[in-house]
């Protein structure tokens, strides 16, 4: 825009300094030609004065015509003057005979052209005698000027070429830095934390590439530092045993721990953000929530989810931001099931033991007062006693169970039982041994078969009080005058130990139920027996010990097997 205005201005001003000069010029040559015609006779119109206005024509190229003061022309270089009209009212002509050279450009209808008129006065003393006009068409003139404007525009493309040129570079130089910031920024922006911005040549945008570079480090750091906590702390929250449930004061599910996620069977990305109401269907929880939200206290409850049978105890708290009031609540399940189980199993157990206890209590009170009561004869006084004796007998073989099954539990929580290596056959003798008595009174035959290469890791005295409790079983169950075999075996299961009868077998519905504490599948014929109910557990739980377990199949009518396999 400059160049175009100093071009303008310049053309202009070249333009106007142009005719200043072709008038001065113009000028002088009237001036020499007034001058020459001062003392002339101008008025005897003649070819003298056309004679000398063309002389002057010639020498200057300008067309020259002579006027007198009263606007006749006198003479004129191109022109026959007679037939020219009168000049007096030309503006050019009017100043010139006040005294003044006087000047005027118009557009020529006669020569149809642009002219420009110079008219400086003829003086004589002081009067004026007449005008000498000096005209040009002003088209030559333009066709000089147009060749000097010409390179006057020509010389201010290259200019404006070359400010374009250089406006480029320079543009580039601020743009291309500025392009490589940018892209930097919004690569950053867009979360590529590892990005650096390059070093740039223009020391503002290098301070600025450098500012950029450490903020994204910094952040980048601070990033690394919060996520490796945010992962930590998931670790600790997800390794938990107990499950984890967040919700936030809408309701909504926040997290929900891996422990959490097996208790419900749901998973965390499923539930997040959804209603935990909608989520999980169950009352208790949703009112232990309530209750957490609604205090600042811990909240303690249980809860029983019907799916799987799983009891939980609840500890629930407020949740807190670091700065503002609760975000929610965040619940602690502790899976208790096994817990609430042992108990009732504990509870079960106690009253049976207690009900069992009874019962030989109350015989012996019944036949001691009797007894008490008054004169007998000796031989009811005797059966008494007898009978007082067997019930006593019946406590202390409860009482044996008892402490028995308890003390094999006890070693098994502390785990302080030694198993070591041996033969099985000799503890099978030994238990072979101890039963042969009951055997022989029953009419029963025991029959022992047992490979010397039959070994296992074993506790040779708990084994041992396992097979006489079956050898005893099988004799007690398995009626009179029969044979009980057994036998160990290798097998690629482990050791195996079987006790085989002959009697009457027992009812498949009862098969899973016998090992349990008190399961009797006659209740008085094992009393009459003098069974407690608590040998097949006995058996049971020495199997457990040994890392085996004990199997029982049968055929009714022809007898019952029990298996203890170790491994
Ligand atoms: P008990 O002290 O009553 O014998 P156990 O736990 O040893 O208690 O046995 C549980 C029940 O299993 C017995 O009451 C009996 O009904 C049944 N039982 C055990 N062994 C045999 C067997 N060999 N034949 C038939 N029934 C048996």
């Amino acid at each position: 825009m400059a160049v175009v205005a100093v071009t303008w201005a310049s053309s202009r001003t070249m333009r106007w300094f142009e005719q200043q000069s072709l008038r001065r010029q113009m000028g002088a040559v009237a001036r020499v030609l007034a001058a020459q015609l001062a003392d002339e006779a101008l008025d005897q119109p003649g070819p003298g004065v056309s004679a000398r206005c063309e002389k002057a024509d010639r020498a200057s190229g300008l067309r020259v015509t002579v006027i007198l003061p009263d606007g006749t022309v006198a003479g004129d270089s191109r022109r026959d003057p007679a037939a020219m009209d009168n000049h007096g009212d030309r503006p050019e002509v009017r100043a010139a005979l006040r005294g003044a050279d006087g000047e005027d450009r118009h557009f020529s209808v006669t020569v149809r052209r642009w002219m420009q008129y110079v008219a400086v006065p003829i003086h004589s003393g002081n009067a004026v005698r007449g005008v000498v006009r000096v005209s040009i068409e002003l088209e030559q003139v333009t066709a000089a000027e147009r060749a000097l404007r010409g390179k006057l525009f020509g010389g201010s493309v290259v200019v404006m070429l070359m400010a374009w040129l250089a406006s480029l570079v320079v543009a580039r130089g601020i743009t291309r830095p500025l392009a490589a910031v940018d892209e930097g920024v919004r690569a950053l922006a867009a979360g590529d934390l590892g990005r650096r911005l390059p070093g740039l040549s223009i020391q503002e945008l290098d301070d600025l590439s450098t500012t950029v570079n450490r903020m994204s480090m910094q952040l980048r750091e601070r990033i690394d530092t919060v996520t490796r906590q945010r992962d930590e702390q998931e670790a600790l929250v997800s390794c938990m045993a107990e499950g984890v449930l967040a919700v936030d004061q809408a309701r909504r599910v926040i997290a929900l721990n891996r422990a959490g996620e097996a208790l419900f069977g749901l998973r965390e990305a499923e539930i997040k953000g959804r209603s935990v109401v909608e989520v999980i269907r169950n009352a208790d929880l949703q009112l232990l929530i309530e209750k957490t939200l609604a205090s600042d206290a811990q909240v303690e409850g249980e809860l029983f989810i019907p799916d799987g049978e799983r009891f939980l105890q609840v500890n629930g708290r407020l949740l807190r931001g670091p700065t503002e009031g609760p975000r929610g609540a965040v619940l602690v399940m502790n899976d208790v099931t096994r817990l609430r189980r042992l108990e009732g199993v504990r509870r079960d157990f106690v009253a049976n033991v207690s009900h069992e206890l009874k019962t030989p209590i109350t015989s012996i009170k019944g036949f001691a007062d009797t007894l008490l009561d008054g004169t007998h004869d000796p031989e009811t006084s005797q059966r008494f006693l007898e009978k007082i004796a067997k019930q006593a007998d019946r406590l202390h073989a409860l009482i044996e169970d008892i402490l028995s099954l308890s003390r094999i539990e006890h070693a098994t929580e502390r785990e302080a039982i030694d198993l070591s290596p041996g033969p099985v056959g000799p503890v099978l003798q030994a238990a072979v041994r101890t039963c042969q008595a009951a055997a022989a009174a029953r009419g029963t035959k025991l029959s022992l078969a047992c490979p010397n290469d039959v070994t296992a890791k074993i506790h040779a005295e708990m084994l041992e009080t396992a097979v006489v409790n079956l050898i005893d079983n099988a004799i007690k169950y398995g009626g009179e005058n029969q044979t009980v075999s057994i036998r160990a075996e290798r097998r690629e299961a482990g050791c195996q130990i079987e006790v085989q009868d002959e009697g009457p077998g027992i009812l498949r519905q009862h098969w899973d139920r016998l090992f349990e504490r008190f399961y009797r599948v006659d209740q008085g014929r094992s009393r009459s027996q003098g069974g407690t109910g608590l040998g097949l557990a006995i058996v049971k739980h020495i199997a457990l010990v040994h890392g085996g377990q004990v199997a029982v199949t049968s055929e009714m009518g022809k007898g019952s097997t029990f298996t203890i396999t170790l491994p």
